[in-house]
């Protein structure tokens, strides 16, 4: 979706034609106060936080049974607010029941240690929440992106504000609709609206925030990193990838094609996890290229209602200027537009913000279209010659978010898997992205791990307990 900013509100344009699809208001700097004192206000004396792990299990599962009931009108909204093929935002609000009914059974299965005794008494850890956890999220993803914050750090004990991109305002406040008719008591989930150098901004900055998740772009990771360090609240950061796409010639190059394909053309490459660098194996180059132009041009792209639509419109008519811009900065360094380069001509597509799925050839590998994030459906290819020059190319970005290995040697997929510098390694497969599996980058792709057990932790502080069992009053020296 494409938002433009009135005085005081955002306006949702649906990117498949250019209608609005609705409006949210802006933040104010003292309706932010009051929302992070209610929020500080909820986990301190709404029982939350005292409540049973099992107990809090309930309600997590009645939010996710509340998401399951609006499946389809929840998935429509999020298919007008930012573009995605329906079936793909249908998917993501699966994912979001997935990872609220997840973290209700790790909330009331997740054991602390009893650590080794080395004196009269008995040591062991228990799991504090933070207090009020600000969880901001970018626009590719909402639904899916607000529920993997949103679970564990609820199920740890936390308050949340949510903050969702200003380019995709309208999920969100579903989600604190939805929980709150499950029984969420008041004040623990909250949404805060706005740019995010103003709200954004002051959020982070509160001091009544005590712990910050961000997923979005790089250079806003580092800003708020920044501000965490001086403030020294913890902060974990999801952010950017150029991903490299590795095939080598042993490959199943019919599954090692399609996934690649998939892997940068799915959600019209708008995913951090895109794989948006293909490094293919010289002796086969010719071969997978020529299929993979092939495929690129055979993609359905449509409307994101439409029958068969495997493609649709990018998420905003101001992304597909960048995503433009970003192609002809990689004419300009010489790049071979293999096809795409351009918005598509045709009646169906002149109201919409599409972008034909475009594969570029002859660049250096560090060229800076090879190296910076498109977050579009574009994909750099690179031939490489053997293994060690593989390695050198694929880690040669400040990115390490993930990668995928196409090889029928199971050695040499276990080799280049170990020395990728990624968060997540994909053999034979790609864009596996699992509720149950922690997911994080490498590098300048952020720190600490969403999902799987280490997502509930990330939103809880260790506190270590000793019980006394010393017989006699305790010496001042020993
Ligand atoms: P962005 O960084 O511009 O914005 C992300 C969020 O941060 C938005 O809600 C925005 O309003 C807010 N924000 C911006 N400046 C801020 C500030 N100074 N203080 C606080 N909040 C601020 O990113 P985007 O354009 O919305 O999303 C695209 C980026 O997100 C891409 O780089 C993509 O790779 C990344 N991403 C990463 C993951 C992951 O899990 N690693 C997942 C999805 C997207």
């Amino acid at each position: 979706m494409d938002t433009r900013t009135k005085a005081d509100e955002l306006v949702s344009i649906n990117p498949a034609d250019g209608s609005e699809v609705g409006r949210v208001a802006i933040t104010t700097p003292l309706e932010l106060d009051a929302i992070v004192a209610r929020g500080q206000a909820a986990f301190r004396n709404s029982g939350w936080k005292e409540l049973m792990p099992h107990k809090r299990a309930e309600v997590l599962h009645a939010i996710a049974n509340g998401l399951l009931a609006e499946k389809e009108p929840l998935a429509t909204l999020q298919m007008r607010d930012n573009g995605k093929p329906i079936a793909e935002c249908r998917g993501m609000v699966d994912y979001a029941v997935g990872a609220f009914r997840y973290y209700a059974s790790v909330c009331e299965t997740l054991e602390t240690d009893v650590t080794p005794r080395r004196g009269d008494y008995v040591s062991f850890t228990v799991l504090e929440p933070y207090g009020v956890v600000a969880a901001i999220n970018p626009w590719n993803s909402p639904i899916m992106n607000d529920a993997a914050k949103v679970a564990p750090a609820l199920a740890a004990g936390n308050a949340v504000i949510l903050k969702p991109s200003e380019d995709a305002p309208l999920l969100a406040p579903e989600l604190a609709r939805i929980a709150a008719a499950a029984g969420l008591p008041d004040g623990l989930l909250q949404v805060v609206q706005g740019r995010g150098a103003e709200v954004g901004a002051a959020l982070v900055a509160h001091k009544g925030v005590g712990m910050i998740s961000f997923t979005g772009g790089t250079t806003t990771g580092r800003v708020i990193g920044r501000v965490a360090g001086e403030r020294i609240v913890p902060v974990a950061l999801e952010l950017g990838g150029k991903s490299p796409h590795v095939v080598f010639a042993d490959a199943d190059l019919d599954h090692a094609v399609a996934a690649v394909a998939a892997g940068i053309f799915g959600s019209s490459g708008q995913s951090c996890v895109a794989g948006s660098r293909l490094l293919v194996e010289e002796s086969v180059h010719d071969e997978v290229v020529a299929r993979l132009v092939d495929r690129a041009k055979r993609i359905v792209l449509a409307a994101p209602d439409a029958k068969g639509v495997e493609m649709g419109p990018l998420a905003s008519f101001h992304h597909r200027e960048r995503v433009h811009a970003f192609v002809e900065g990689a004419r300009a360094e010489g790049g071979r537009v293999l096809c795409g380069g351009s918005a598509p001509e045709g009646e169906d597509y002149g109201a919409g913000a599409y972008y034909l799925p475009t594969v570029i050839d002859g660049l250096p590998h560090d060229a800076v279209s090879c190296q910076d994030e498109a977050f579009g459906p574009v994909l750099v290819v690179l031939p490489f010659k053997n293994e060690a020059d593989l390695v050198e190319m694929a880690n040669g970005t400040d990115f390490g978010l993930a990668c995928g290995i196409w090889t029928e040697n199971f050695k040499k997929a276990w080799r280049t898997g170990r020395a990728l510098e990624a968060g997540s390694v994909w053999i034979n497969t790609y864009k596996q992205s699992v509720t149950s599996t922690p997911f994080g980058g490498f590098k300048d792709s952020g720190i600490g791990r969403e999902k799987g057990i280490d997502g509930l932790r990330l939103y809880a502080q260790v506190k270590s307990m000793f019980f006394g069992l010393q017989e006699n009053p305790l010496p001042i020296a020993k």
